[in-house]
């Protein structure tokens, strides 16, 4: 665990955008330089070095980088030393855009493969101990890799609860709509070995839950472990700490398969939650997108997992407006599976029924949540090229409120057959609006808000659902004591703190997530 202390090492400020993948990259990016003698400011004023890790999933996540920019260019005239950066997925898509449309802020753009140059790309441009007015290139490096996992190095994480572990980077399905191929390069996995060594640290250190990240988290192989694929990696993850709870996001259809729902039932730590991004209902529309499956293919891996459940837990009855996806456990105890999906409403050419074929899906899933965007062409995707962007916004921001308004009455539901139920949460922190009151999160994803009693943050306790609404569930402490995982240290919850506030069930305070299936997160300054 890493302390922050008065000392005299140059510092480094970090704001992260984006995805988690890109907060596991901060981790990685100030591992690096904590090896080169930096340390994370407490602050941007002050700061030696001062990065943004950027997203270009969408154009408003780019729009808020070039806002902050035009702040930060007064940070610029206040201590012209600082050395500014950009880097990540923007810094890939924008490169020198980035320099010239930043008004001469920029020394650096430094793209997600890039990370372990950053150190000798600061000394090139003369260092931190650089004159202020003394000319200097700013430096680009934007190469893709097909072999950086970096495996070798141990992210630099803030104390909390709970942990990210990128598993593998970069996405070779291409769909139409999508740029992260083109910010991220092709696929590539890490090591069974290494993840599970991090685990095993991270247990150590006392977190208390672990999600293993990846663009197309399934798709994971192992090159020197042969066979070795994403179910024999969560199987061993599961196994050596098995009073952690794993998580892991963000499944693709296509790789989703038997193995993976019976490693998830066979593992009482592997969280039974499973974002499975459709996009749309609409076999037209998929192909369109190049999403390489069907409705059909999609909602066999539906009954496929709701099979997996009832297996654990009979189904009973239930209020389900479309009498679809969801179990119940027979009594108290750990419940269910549970569902959520990405959506883009307005794809190029979508019609009336194309859209009534998403809503149809989603009746007949019964996603506890969803994240839901219009549709908007970045640059250098294929859709960009070779489809026309004909959905008119007002037609786009209808659906999309058809699709939400759809969503919450659905998670309502869902949430509402919850109450009588008793679930194992993680205790998280405090509760925003009541500081009497615990928050924590379900094996299921679902967020709970409790009172405090005698349960502490870092704990599993059970929680006894008393009501509900669309994204919240409200319950009361049921055991006296640590059941089910052992009891140990408590952590701090710094990140924990931003975490809650992004279940991806609570889709209404999200403005927009990832279509990759990663949240978005807001600004994560690390020094807070
Ligand atoms: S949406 Fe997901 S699967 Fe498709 S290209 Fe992007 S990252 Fe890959």
């Amino acid at each position: 665990m890493h302390e922050f202390y008065a000392s005299t090492m140059k510092k480094v400020y970090i704001e992260t955008y984006g995805c988690q993948m890109n907060v596991a990259d901060t981790e990685v990016v100030l591992s690096v330089l904590h090896r080169a003698g930096y340390e994370p400011s407490l602050s941007l004023e002050g700061a030696d070095l001062a990065f943004m890790n950027t997203c270009a999933i969408r154009e408003n996540a780019e729009e808020k980088i070039w806002n902050r920019l035009g702040h930060w260019k007064n940070l610029k005239k206040r201590n012209p030393k600082v050395v500014i950066g950009v880097l990540g997925c923007m810094a890939e898509h924008l490169r020198k855009d980035l320099l010239k449309n930043s008004g001469s802020i920029v020394d650096l753009v430094v793209g997600p493969d890039e990370y372990r140059k950053l150190p000798a790309l600061v000394e090139s441009i003369g260092g931190v101990e650089r004159l202020a007015n003394s000319p200097h290139t700013p430096e680009i490096a934007v190469k893709l890799s097909r072999t950086e996992t970096y495996d070798d190095i141990l992210p630099f994480r803030s104390e909390g609860i709970s942990a990210f572990i990128s598993v593998m980077r970069g996405c070779d399905k291409f769909c139409t709509f999508c740029v992260v191929p083109y910010t991220r390069g092709r696929e590539r996995s890490r090591s069974i070995r290494s993840i599970v060594d991090e685990c095993k640290e991270l247990e150590q250190q006392g977190f208390r839950e672990i999600t293993l990240l990846g663009q197309n988290v399934n798709s994971y192989k192992d090159e020197a472990n042969v066979g070795a694929d994403f179910s024999d990696l969560l199987a061993a993850c599961a196994r050596a700490v098995p009073n952690v709870r794993i998580r892991y996001t963000t499944s693709h259809p296509q790789d989703f398969d038997q193995k993976l729902v019976d490693t998830m039932a066979e593992h009482d730590n592997i969280c039974k939650y499973i974002h499975l991004p459709i996009q749309s209902g609409s076999d037209r529309i998929l192909k369109l997108m190049n999403r390489t499956y069907t409705r059909a293919h999609y909602m066999s891996i539906i009954e496929m997992i709701q099979k997996a459940a009832e297996q654990i837990h009979p189904p009973m009855q239930r209020s389900g407006i479309g009498g679809g996806w969801g179990v119940i456990p027979p009594a108290a105890g750990n419940v269910g599976w549970s569902l959520s999906t990405d959506i883009i409403v307005g794809f190029c050419t979508e019609t009336l029924e194309d859209h009534e074929m998403t809503k149809q899906v989603m009746r007949d899933v019964e996603y506890d949540g969803a994240y839901t965007f219009n549709y908007s062409p970045r640059p250098n995707t294929r859709a960009w090229s070779t489809l026309a962007d004909d959905v008119p916004l007002e037609e786009k921001t209808r659906r999309l409120q058809e699709i939400i308004a759809l969503q919450n009455e659905i998670s309502k539901r869902r949430n509402l057959d919850e109450i009588g139920r008793e679930h194992t949460v993680l205790v998280e922190g405090r509760s925003k609006k009541n500081a009497d009151e615990w928050k924590g999160r379900t094996d299921t994803n679902k967020t709970v808000v409790f009172s405090r009693q005698d349960a502490e943050v870092g704990e599993y306790r059970n929680v006894k659902i008393i009501r509900s609404n669309s994204a919240t569930l409200f319950g009361e402490l049921s055991d006296l004591k640590t059941p089910a995982f052992s009891r140990r240290g408590q952590g701090v919850v710094e990140r924990g703190e931003v975490l809650y506030d992004l279940s991806p069930l609570v889709i209404s305070t999200i403005e927009h997530r990832e279509s990759v299936g990663m949240m978005e997160l807001p600004v994560v300054n690390w020094a807070k």
